[in-house]
């Protein structure tokens, strides 16, 4: 059977289906009949979850030592705190509900309590409680914790997957990605593109878990149960898929210049140190934008200084000397960690987010530029903030980075030269941008919230794919006249959005006098491609 949806990245995979199932957003209230039939499945789960847990605790003794091993223990003694299972055990019997309803309920509200609490070790708790919870519930529905099961790679299918739940997969086991819902643009999509594997969006497909699919990424079908006919046209067009690879590679430690002689940057976006082997494979000259917030989704506090310190220093040692430019924090909007307490917003894209958290709350902001700056004395280094609308966010993001810098001064830490830049993805930013030229070392714009931005469109939606379109004359104005207004401030202008990989508009950028293209890591060599196939001579 054939099914249809829209492409996000291309490519063929062939494997086994699986569903990725959500670990808590799958409970739902039942009413029950036998009270203390549930409260035997509750403790049945729970004594389950519990030897589970003492079999992470020993392997995790064995494998990484004591002080990692501890979370499982505190995890053990949260699952035998009396007032927790009491709550649990009671709201079975009063409410007459599922043992599901009940740990899903009752954790939430001792997450919440324990969140609203004075102290930050509490406060950290709150996510282990979830996650203690979540185990009981994924053992009392059968299911898997969230995540892929089994060791054999497969091709995922997600009603939606949100960028906090993709950063946890298992990459080395994901064939594909297919959602039901999600827009082109969403950070899953952009992650997808990432790690250069097919994956489609908007399609519905039927129960399909362990049957054998193949994705089309180019055309956005997926077919399951395909015949023998099918399986053999597919693989044969793997095998030209990797024939178009291998001549593409064929371009690496080639120049990013056209016929007549114009050059051009071409460097790689990542979400994380682990995609810095597909920019060296695919010969980036540099990265153009860590995606830095990543390192903050999917795990249960804020990542320490030290952490991130780590983090960066890795990137830039293993590129050896060339640029990578670091994206402060950009949280908010579709990318939410439990830990920020972000409340609920009527308008996410333009509430509470990215820059406008970071000058709200200092410390957060503090903590990652002194790991950055630290990670600077190992390589080559650049700061960009995201979601700039004024001079003023500018200035006073640079009092920040001077006080920083002058703590590391006083502490005797070496750090290295680094430039800084800032987004131009909001009109605001394009507006002003003349101005803004002043102010730092480069731009690089951020097409993707710069689309949304412009055209009143927000990129999560679906039904406004069609109407969101980067190719806009006024989002190629804007980019136009950030490039004039960047350079005659003195500061070089690059391109990280999306729009920068599209090969129909490289010679129309270079046109405008582009200064960089930073792109997924497996599109470097056919934006390299078509670079060197332009005259701009004619
Ligand atoms: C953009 O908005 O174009 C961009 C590169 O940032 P992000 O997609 O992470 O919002
Ligand atoms: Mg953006």
């Amino acid at each position: 059977m054939e099914y249809q949806g829209k492409s996000v990245f291309g490519g063929i995979a062939i494997g086994p289906l699986q569903e990725y199932h959500k670990s808590d957003s799958l409970v739902k209230r039942v009413k029950i009949d036998n009270a203390d039939a549930e409260t035997d499945r509750f403790t049945a789960a729970r004594d389950e979850a519990l030897s589970q847990l003492q079999g992470l605790h020993d392997k995790a003794l064995r494998e990484v030592g004591e002080a990692n091993a501890e979370i499982f223990e505190a995890h053990q003694l949260m699952l035998q705190d009396e007032g927790f299972i009491d709550a649990i055990t009671n709201m079975i019997r009063s409410q007459n509900v599922n043992a599901e309803f009940a740990v899903a309920s009752q954790g939430d509200n001792f997450a919440r309590m324990f969140a609203d609490m004075d102290d930050d070790y509490m406060r950290a708790r709150a996510a282990d409680i979830k996650d203690v919870s979540n185990r009981v519930i994924s053992i009392l529905q059968g299911v898997p914790q969230g995540g892929i099961s089994g060791d054999e790679p497969v091709i995922l299918l997600a009603d939606d997957l949100a960028p906090s739940e993709t950063v946890q997969l298992d990459k080395s086991k994901v064939l594909s990605f297919v959602t039901r819902h999600g827009s082109t643009n969403s950070h899953t999509a952009i992650l997808a593109r990432t790690m250069g594997i097919p994956a489609i969006i908007g399609l519905d497909y039927p129960n399909a878990d362990g049957h054998t699919g193949i994705v089309d990424g180019y055309k956005g079908i997926l077919i399951i149960d395909p015949t023998d006919e099918e399986l053999s046209l597919y693989r044969k067009k793997q095998a030209e898929d990797a024939e178009k690879k291998r001549l593409l590679l064929e371009l690496k430690g080639k120049e990013n210049v056209t016929l007549d002689g114009r050059k051009i940057n071409i460097f790689a976006n990542i979400g994380g140190v682990g995609d810095v082997a597909s920019v060296l494979a695919n010969d980036a000259g540099g990265i153009g934008l860590f995606r830095s917030e990543f390192l903050y989704l999917g795990v249960d506090d804020y990542p320490s200084e030290e952490t991130q310190f780590m983090a960066y220093k890795t990137v830039a040692e293993t590129m050896a000397g060339k640029k990578v430019i670091i994206r402060t924090l950009d949280i908010g909007a579709d990318k939410k960690a439990d830990y920020f307490h972000l409340d609920k917003e009527e308008n996410p894209a333009l509430g509470y987010r990215a820059i406008r958290i970071c000058l709200d709350r200092p410390e957060v902001f503090r903590t990652q530029l002194r790991a950055i700056y630290r990670a600077s004395y190992y390589g080559n280094i650049s700061i960009m903030f995201p979601m700039i609308i004024s001079v003023d966010e500018v200035k006073s993001i640079k009092k920040i980075v001077d006080g920083v810098k002058a703590e590391l001064d006083g502490q005797k830490i070496p750090y290295g030269d680094v430039e800084l830049g800032i987004m131009i993805e909001t009109p605001a930013a394009v507006m002003m941008s003349r101005e803004l030229a002043d102010e730092v070392d480069f731009f690089s714009i951020g097409t993707n919230d710069l689309t949304q931005y412009t055209l009143a469109c927000d990129r999560q939606n679906p039904k406004l794919e069609g109407i969101n379109d980067p190719h806009h004359p006024a989002v190629l104005r804007e980019i136009e006249m950030t490039i004039k207004n960047g350079h005659a401030g003195g500061a070089w202008v690059g391109i990280c959005g999306e729009l920068g990989a599209d090969t129909s508009l490289t010679e129309t950028f270079l046109r405008m006098g582009l200064d960089e293209l930073s792109v997924s890591p497996g599109r470097v060599l056919s934006v390299r491609n078509a670079v060197r196939n332009i005259d701009l001579s004619k």
